[in-house]
């Protein structure tokens, strides 16, 4: 499942740069039976699996205590995944993150180890691999000399607490399918850089309003 998307364009790109490099480790082979066990069922009774405390131990401390950095365990009991954690996890040189599956994980290994459960949003994945690539996606793009223009991260949604603004790009019109003819807004065809900026702020809160008033309360 890694590099998965991580080894496409921008991020696929500074993987081959060296801007940032990963490793996976198998629970599996950390397993002491023959057939490989790394979970069983719940105490308490209930469906699925549980991952197991000791194989997982195990897995992390085969990672260096300096190599490790804060340890993350995607889940959706975690505190969500938002731009201003992503910031703040995209400055730290070393991430361990743990992707659950079935049930989830013995939660005696998650308190022995002060695991941070992080959320990518109120949903259930059926496990935690597509989870971490997001986190991963969002955390590496921030890493400097990974994006190809500087200026891109600076508009962005949420960057400022609101939305981005929309945007168009050529023909400056366009007939759709059906004989409709679309029009590129007027004001940013005249290169007046302060209107033009006005706009896109008038925009940007419009769009906010409409699709996240939560944003505009915070
Ligand atoms: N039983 C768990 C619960 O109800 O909280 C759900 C387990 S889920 C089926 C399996 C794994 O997917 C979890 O251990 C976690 O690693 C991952 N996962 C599922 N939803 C997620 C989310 N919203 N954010 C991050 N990871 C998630």
């Amino acid at each position: 499942m890694f590099p998965g998307s991580l080894g496409q364009s921008i991020s696929g790109k500074a993987l081959d740069a060296g801007k940032w490099s990963y490793d996976t480790i198998n629970p599996r082979d950390f397993t002491t039976d023959k057939h490989g066990t790394v979970d069983d069922t719940p105490y308490g009774g209930g469906a699925g699996m549980v991952l197991r405390a000791d194989v997982l131990e195990s897995a992390l401390l085969s990672i260096s205590p300096s190599s490790r950095g804060r340890v993350i365990y995607m889940s959706p009991r975690g505190k969500v995944l938002n731009q201003n954690l992503v910031q703040e996890l995209s400055r730290e040189p070393n991430l361990t993150i743990l992707c659950g599956r079935y049930e989830g994980v013995d939660q005696r290994f998650l308190d022995a180890y002060d695991v941070e459960e992080i959320s990518i949003g109120d949903y259930v994945l059926s496990g935690g691999e597509p989870a971490a690539i997001i986190t991963m996606d969002a955390c590496i793009r921030l890493l400097d000399g990974v994006m190809g223009n500087e200026d891109t991260a600076g508009d962005e949604s949420f960057s400022n607490g609101l939305l981005e603004y929309p945007h168009y790009t050529r023909p400056a019109q366009w007939t759709d399918a059906n004989g409709q003819t679309h029009d590129v807004p007027e004001i940013l065809k005249n290169g007046h850089h302060a209107k033009i900026k006005e706009w896109q702020a008038e925009q940007s809160l419009a769009i906010t309003k409409t699709n996240r008033p939560d944003l505009l309360k915070k």
